[in-house]
């Protein structure tokens, strides 16, 4: 299956100004208006622009984390329309004025006790805290309101078939389906690697991400939007639009080493994996993906100077890789791109390590290749360190290494190798 998936998704991305030509026509051909957004602005631009035209009061949203790219909630909100989310995690942290912990499950870091508190403005510490469904309930009862008032639905897409020109929702509350039935204009953005070929590739690829992202053999809901309702439909919208958003996802494409990341059909399995993620939590990776596919997409999609620091925020143990439902080299790609930061190999500008920096690498470089060379110099900095070390440690190094002795201490080099050690003791042994 993981195969399967693999080979449909490089195959996708190998072909995919063909599949999305294909997307845009079919779109078009079944009553749908397509527009191809350069950047987060531009996207905004046109839902704020399509809203205000038709006089929208009330904008629901269900989840999207290509809408998260160019904060569309915040945006609408301060445009002057209610823009309110509807899946139940992304209603949560929009309560609390946060951004998604975990691709899947956006408030996850959230306890009971935290949800009610926003949810319940009658609630105080003491109180007895209510129980998950308790909690749902009170959830449902508030965003029905929203719902009945909503005239403009912005959706995400999960899948969305060049073949049949459909998009594809997978959820497990009900609110896709709502927002794609109750408002009278749905807008559904997608970022541009989001294609499948046909309905056949879909159903692969719909069991790859429900598993990989809830265990699930099917989530509750599986929904297809195939554009606006047609005269002999009683339900849905009457105007559909669909938004491909590029968003610097052509950096990703050009480049042969980091293609594969637009592989991902973001099932989050990779966070779960995670060590580091597990440590530090969504929010530390400072945008709107987090894990150890963020630390990929994140550097390249807003720049390697902004987000230099994500690829080394990995130990490199693959667990990402192993987890993967259509095997992406996570930890490959992380290696690349420590180098692409260290050597600014895109653009000089970025370029992150410093001069004394790539000296030193240069000459540890040099000393590794030859084991003579690597002998005499561990033998030199044993020389210059032990003056300045205590019971083999160094407290406060001069520079070049004094930044790293402001946190931690040095250890100072062995006077003798191992393998000088060893061959010392086997000549003993022998004698
Ligand atoms: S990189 Fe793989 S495991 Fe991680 S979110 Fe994407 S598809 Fe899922």
């Amino acid at each position: 299956m993981r195969n399967k998936g693999k080979a449909i998704k490089d195959h996708t991305i190998a072909h995919l100004d063909h599949y999305l030509d294909m997307l845009s026509e079919k779109v078009e051909q079944n009553g749908g208006t397509v527009f191809f957004a350069e950047n987060a602005d531009e996207a905004r631009q046109y839902i704020t622009e399509l809203a205000d035209a038709r006089n929208i009061k009330t904008v629901i949203k269900s989840k999207s984390m290509v809408s998260e790219e160019m904060s569309l909630a915040e945006s609408l909100n301060d445009s002057g329309f209610e823009a309110v989310e509807t899946d139940l995690g992304e209603y949560i942290i929009q309560l609390a004025g946060e951004s998604p912990y975990h691709l899947i499950a956006p408030a996850v870091h959230k306890s009971r006790k935290d949800v009610a508190e926003l949810l319940d403005k009658d609630f105080t510490d003491g109180d007895r805290v209510p129980d998950a469904t308790e909690l749902t309930m009170l959830a449902r009862e508030q965003l029905r309101d929203v719902f009945a008032r909503a005239d403009m639905s912005v959706t995400g897409v999960n899948f969305a078939v060049a073949e049949s020109g459909s998009i594809v929702l997978v959820t497990n509350e009900g609110n896709g389906r709502m927002s794609t039935s109750v408002p009278r204009v749905h807008v559904a953005v997608m970022g541009m690697e989001k294609i499948v070929p046909s309905i056949q590739d879909l159903s692969t690829m719909l069991r790859i991400l429900i598993r990989s992202a809830t265990g699930q053999r099917i989530s509750t809901y599986v929904t297809m939007v195939n554009g606006p309702k047609t005269p002999e439909e009683e339900e849905g919208p009457d105007e559909f639009h669909l938004v491909i958003m590029n968003n610097g996802r052509h950096k990703l494409l050009s480049d042969p080493q980091l293609r594969e990341s637009l592989n991902c059909i973001r099932c989050g399995a990779c966070l779960n994996a995670c060590p580091v993620y597990r440590k530090v939590g969504g929010h530390a990776y400072g945008w709107v993906y987090p894990g150890p596919i963020g630390a990929i997409v994140t550097p390249v999609m807003t720049g390697l100077k902004d987000a230099s620091n994500l690829p080394a925020a990995s130990s490199l143990c693959g667990a990402c890789h192993d987890a993967c439902p259509v095997k992406i080299n996570i930890p490959r790609m992380l290696l690349e791109l420590r180098y692409k930061t260290a050597e600014g190999s895109t653009d000089p500008k970025e370029r992150t390590s410093t001069f004394t920096e790539r000296v030193i690498w240069k000459l540890w470089r040099i000393g590794m290749m030859s084991r003579r060379r690597f002998d005499w110099g561990a033998r030199i900095a044993y020389l210059l360190m032990r003056p300045i070390s205590l019971k083999g440690w160094i407290k406060k190094a001069p520079p070049p290494i004094s930044g790293w002795t402001l946190t931690r201490d040095f250890p100072l080099i062995a006077r003798q190798s191992l393998k000088s050690r060893l061959s010392h003791r086997s000549k003993k042994e022998i004698s």
